[in-house]
Protein backbone atom coordinates (compact mmCIF):
# COMPACT_ATOMS: atom_id res chain seq x y z
CA UNK A 1 0.00 0.00 0.00
CA UNK A 2 1.38 3.46 -0.85
CA UNK A 3 1.99 5.63 2.48
CA UNK A 4 3.49 8.45 1.16
CA UNK A 5 4.37 9.10 4.88
CA UNK A 6 8.29 10.48 5.47
CA UNK A 7 9.14 10.10 9.12
CA UNK A 8 12.26 11.71 11.37
CA UNK A 9 15.32 10.66 9.74
CA UNK A 10 13.55 9.62 7.08
CA UNK A 11 15.91 10.59 3.18
CA UNK A 12 14.31 12.35 0.78
CA UNK A 13 15.88 13.93 -2.84
CA UNK A 14 14.79 17.31 -3.46
CA UNK A 15 15.04 17.16 -7.50
CA UNK A 16 16.42 20.46 -8.31
CA UNK A 17 19.85 22.13 -9.45
CA UNK A 18 18.45 25.25 -8.56
CA UNK A 19 20.45 26.27 -5.32
CA UNK A 20 17.90 29.16 -4.63
CA UNK A 21 14.94 26.50 -4.27
CA UNK A 22 17.01 23.63 -2.89
CA UNK A 23 18.27 26.31 0.09
CA UNK A 24 14.62 27.27 0.54
CA UNK A 25 12.83 23.90 0.38
CA UNK A 26 15.76 22.66 2.91
CA UNK A 27 14.47 25.34 5.59
CA UNK A 28 11.13 24.48 5.46
CA UNK A 29 12.08 20.74 5.89
CA UNK A 30 14.35 21.15 8.61
CA UNK A 31 11.61 21.27 11.59
CA UNK A 32 10.64 18.11 10.72
CA UNK A 33 14.10 16.46 10.51
CA UNK A 34 13.58 14.90 7.29
CA UNK A 35 16.87 14.17 5.63
CA UNK A 36 17.16 16.17 2.60
CA UNK A 37 19.69 16.16 -0.22
CA UNK A 38 19.46 17.63 -3.76
CA UNK A 39 20.02 16.44 -7.39
CA UNK A 40 22.26 18.43 -7.20
CA UNK A 41 24.60 17.39 -4.77
CA UNK A 42 24.57 14.06 -5.74
CA UNK A 43 25.36 14.91 -9.21
CA UNK A 44 22.39 13.19 -10.50
CA UNK A 45 21.93 14.50 -14.65
CA UNK A 46 19.35 16.94 -15.30
CA UNK A 47 16.31 15.79 -17.29
CA UNK A 48 15.15 17.79 -20.15
CA UNK A 49 12.15 19.43 -19.13
CA UNK A 50 9.64 18.92 -21.81
CA UNK A 51 6.18 19.57 -20.15
CA UNK A 52 3.61 22.06 -20.90
CA UNK A 53 2.57 22.34 -17.88
CA UNK A 54 4.31 23.18 -14.25
CA UNK A 55 2.76 19.48 -13.34
CA UNK A 56 4.29 17.55 -16.27
CA UNK A 57 7.77 18.86 -15.59
CA UNK A 58 7.54 18.56 -12.09
CA UNK A 59 6.61 14.77 -12.68
CA UNK A 60 9.21 14.66 -15.12
CA UNK A 61 11.79 15.80 -12.25
CA UNK A 62 10.18 13.93 -9.47
CA UNK A 63 10.18 10.31 -11.31
CA UNK A 64 13.34 10.83 -13.05
CA UNK A 65 15.26 11.28 -9.36
CA UNK A 66 13.06 8.49 -7.25
CA UNK A 67 14.16 6.45 -10.05
CA UNK A 68 18.07 7.10 -10.18
CA UNK A 69 18.24 7.29 -6.21
CA UNK A 70 15.14 4.29 -5.22
CA UNK A 71 14.47 7.19 -2.63
CA UNK A 72 11.59 9.63 -2.27
CA UNK A 73 11.88 12.34 -4.06
CA UNK A 74 10.31 16.01 -3.99
CA UNK A 75 10.30 18.35 -7.38
CA UNK A 76 9.06 21.86 -7.77
CA UNK A 77 8.61 23.58 -10.92
CA UNK A 78 7.54 26.94 -10.87
CA UNK A 79 7.34 30.73 -12.13
CA UNK A 80 5.60 33.74 -12.54
CA UNK A 81 2.47 34.46 -14.24
CA UNK A 82 1.18 37.38 -15.69
CA UNK A 83 -2.39 38.25 -16.34
CA UNK A 84 -2.14 41.11 -19.14
CA UNK A 85 0.53 38.79 -20.91
CA UNK A 86 -1.54 35.82 -20.52
CA UNK A 87 0.21 33.85 -18.15
CA UNK A 88 3.16 33.93 -19.71
CA UNK A 89 6.31 33.66 -18.84
CA UNK A 90 4.32 31.00 -16.75
CA UNK A 91 6.17 27.29 -17.63
CA UNK A 92 8.99 29.55 -19.59
CA UNK A 93 9.91 31.59 -16.79
CA UNK A 94 13.47 29.87 -16.43
CA UNK A 95 13.87 29.72 -20.44
CA UNK A 96 12.80 34.03 -20.37
CA UNK A 97 16.53 34.34 -18.75
CA UNK A 98 18.09 32.82 -22.08
CA UNK A 99 21.29 30.80 -21.64
CA UNK A 100 23.24 32.56 -19.00
CA UNK A 101 19.68 32.75 -16.78
CA UNK A 102 20.17 36.47 -16.78
CA UNK A 103 16.89 37.39 -15.14
CA UNK A 104 17.69 41.58 -15.01
CA UNK A 105 16.57 40.70 -18.66
CA UNK A 106 13.97 38.69 -18.41
CA UNK A 107 12.23 41.13 -15.55
CA UNK A 108 12.85 43.86 -18.40
CA UNK A 109 11.16 41.65 -20.99
CA UNK A 110 8.29 41.07 -18.99
CA UNK A 111 8.47 45.26 -18.37
CA UNK A 112 8.60 46.21 -21.83
CA UNK A 113 5.86 43.43 -23.02
CA UNK A 114 3.56 45.06 -21.01
CA UNK A 115 4.43 48.31 -21.44
CA UNK A 116 4.05 47.63 -25.26
CA UNK A 117 0.58 46.48 -24.69
CA UNK A 118 -0.41 49.33 -22.70
CA UNK A 119 -0.83 47.61 -19.84
CA UNK A 120 1.08 48.94 -16.77
CA UNK A 121 -1.23 50.88 -14.10
CA UNK A 122 -0.03 53.06 -11.70
CA UNK A 123 -0.50 50.23 -8.95
CA UNK A 124 1.46 47.60 -11.00
CA UNK A 125 0.13 44.91 -13.00
CA UNK A 126 -1.34 41.80 -11.09
CA UNK A 127 0.67 38.35 -11.23
CA UNK A 128 1.33 35.59 -9.17
CA UNK A 129 3.98 33.12 -8.82
CA UNK A 130 2.63 29.79 -8.64
CA UNK A 131 4.61 26.32 -7.91
CA UNK A 132 3.80 22.84 -8.34
CA UNK A 133 5.66 19.91 -6.04
CA UNK A 134 4.96 17.17 -7.05
CA UNK A 135 5.83 13.82 -4.59
CA UNK A 136 7.29 10.45 -6.37
CA UNK A 137 7.13 7.35 -3.86
CA UNK A 138 9.21 4.57 -3.75
CA UNK A 139 6.64 2.29 -5.77
CA UNK A 140 6.28 4.75 -8.80
CA UNK A 141 3.16 6.53 -7.45
CA UNK A 142 2.95 10.61 -7.52
CA UNK A 143 1.35 12.80 -5.32
CA UNK A 144 0.89 17.02 -6.52
CA UNK A 145 0.70 20.13 -4.40
CA UNK A 146 -0.05 23.55 -5.74
CA UNK A 147 1.07 26.60 -3.91
CA UNK A 148 -0.02 30.60 -5.59
CA UNK A 149 0.57 34.17 -4.07
CA UNK A 150 -1.27 36.89 -5.86
CA UNK A 151 0.39 40.12 -6.16
CA UNK A 152 1.85 43.11 -8.40
CA UNK A 153 4.74 43.96 -10.75
CA UNK A 154 6.89 46.97 -9.77
CA UNK A 155 9.56 49.15 -11.83
CA UNK A 156 12.12 49.20 -11.38
CA UNK A 157 13.37 46.25 -9.30
CA UNK A 158 14.21 46.48 -5.98
CA UNK A 159 15.85 44.70 -3.20
CA UNK A 160 19.04 41.69 -3.50
CA UNK A 161 17.62 38.46 -2.06
CA UNK A 162 15.92 35.86 -3.65
CA UNK A 163 16.35 35.28 -6.94
CA UNK A 164 14.77 35.28 -10.28
CA UNK A 165 11.87 37.62 -11.02
CA UNK A 166 11.97 37.91 -6.87
CA UNK A 167 12.64 41.97 -7.31
CA UNK A 168 9.47 42.89 -9.08
CA UNK A 169 7.07 41.34 -7.48
CA UNK A 170 5.52 42.75 -4.16
CA UNK A 171 2.92 40.48 -2.62
CA UNK A 172 -0.65 41.36 -1.71
CA UNK A 173 -1.00 43.22 1.35
CA UNK A 174 2.94 43.57 1.56
CA UNK A 175 5.26 47.02 0.95
CA UNK A 176 8.37 45.21 -0.14
CA UNK A 177 8.95 43.07 -2.74
CA UNK A 178 10.16 39.08 -2.33
CA UNK A 179 13.97 40.49 -2.74
CA UNK A 180 13.77 42.96 -0.03
CA UNK A 181 12.47 40.33 2.12
CA UNK A 182 14.73 37.89 3.96
CA UNK A 183 14.13 33.97 3.67
CA UNK A 184 11.89 33.66 6.82
CA UNK A 185 10.02 36.43 5.88
CA UNK A 186 9.43 35.25 1.78
CA UNK A 187 7.99 32.07 2.87
CA UNK A 188 6.20 33.34 6.08
CA UNK A 189 6.77 30.72 8.00
CA UNK A 190 8.73 30.86 11.50
CA UNK A 191 8.12 34.71 11.66
CA UNK A 192 5.67 36.15 13.79
CA UNK A 193 2.18 35.31 11.97
CA UNK A 194 3.68 31.97 10.74
CA UNK A 195 1.29 31.96 7.81
CA UNK A 196 2.72 30.53 4.86
CA UNK A 197 3.33 33.53 2.13
CA UNK A 198 5.37 32.61 -0.48
CA UNK A 199 3.95 30.17 -3.43
CA UNK A 200 6.72 27.48 -2.86
CA UNK A 201 6.10 27.71 0.98
CA UNK A 202 2.00 27.34 0.50
CA UNK A 203 2.75 24.15 -1.79
CA UNK A 204 5.34 22.81 1.03
CA UNK A 205 2.54 23.14 4.24
CA UNK A 206 -0.05 21.37 1.86
CA UNK A 207 3.09 18.74 0.95
CA UNK A 208 3.95 18.43 5.40
CA UNK A 209 0.36 18.28 6.16
CA UNK A 210 0.06 15.28 3.92
CA UNK A 211 2.98 13.61 3.81
CA UNK A 212 5.58 14.09 6.75
CA UNK A 213 4.49 12.72 10.17
CA UNK A 214 3.69 15.66 12.45
CA UNK A 215 6.73 15.43 14.95
CA UNK A 216 8.23 18.85 15.06
CA UNK A 217 11.38 19.85 16.64
CA UNK A 218 10.34 23.56 17.53
P1 LIG B 1 11.99 25.85 -13.14
O1 LIG B 1 13.28 25.44 -12.49
O2 LIG B 1 11.83 25.40 -14.53
O3 LIG B 1 10.82 25.55 -12.26
O4 LIG B 1 12.11 27.45 -13.26
C1 LIG B 1 11.46 28.28 -12.43
C2 LIG B 1 11.82 29.71 -12.79
O5 LIG B 1 10.74 30.54 -12.34
C3 LIG B 1 13.06 30.19 -12.02
O6 LIG B 1 14.21 30.10 -12.79
C4 LIG B 1 12.71 31.64 -11.71
O7 LIG B 1 13.06 32.46 -12.77
C5 LIG B 1 11.20 31.64 -11.61
N1 LIG B 1 10.81 31.46 -10.20
C6 LIG B 1 10.28 30.35 -9.62
N2 LIG B 1 10.11 30.55 -8.32
C7 LIG B 1 10.55 31.78 -8.06
C8 LIG B 1 10.67 32.54 -6.86
O8 LIG B 1 10.35 32.10 -5.74
N3 LIG B 1 11.18 33.77 -7.01
C9 LIG B 1 11.55 34.29 -8.20
N4 LIG B 1 11.50 33.63 -9.34
C10 LIG B 1 10.99 32.37 -9.26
Amino acid sequence: MTTYLLREGDNVVIASHNSNKICEIKALLEPYNISATSAHELGLAEPLETGKTFRENAAIKSRSAQIATGLPSLADDSGLEVNDLNGFPGVYSSDWGGPNRDFVSAMQRVKDELVMKGCWPSEGPVACFSTTLSFSWTDGSIKFFVGKVYGRLVWPPRGTSGFGYDPMFKPDGYNKTFAEMNREEKSGLNTRCNTALSHRARALELFINDCVSKVRTF
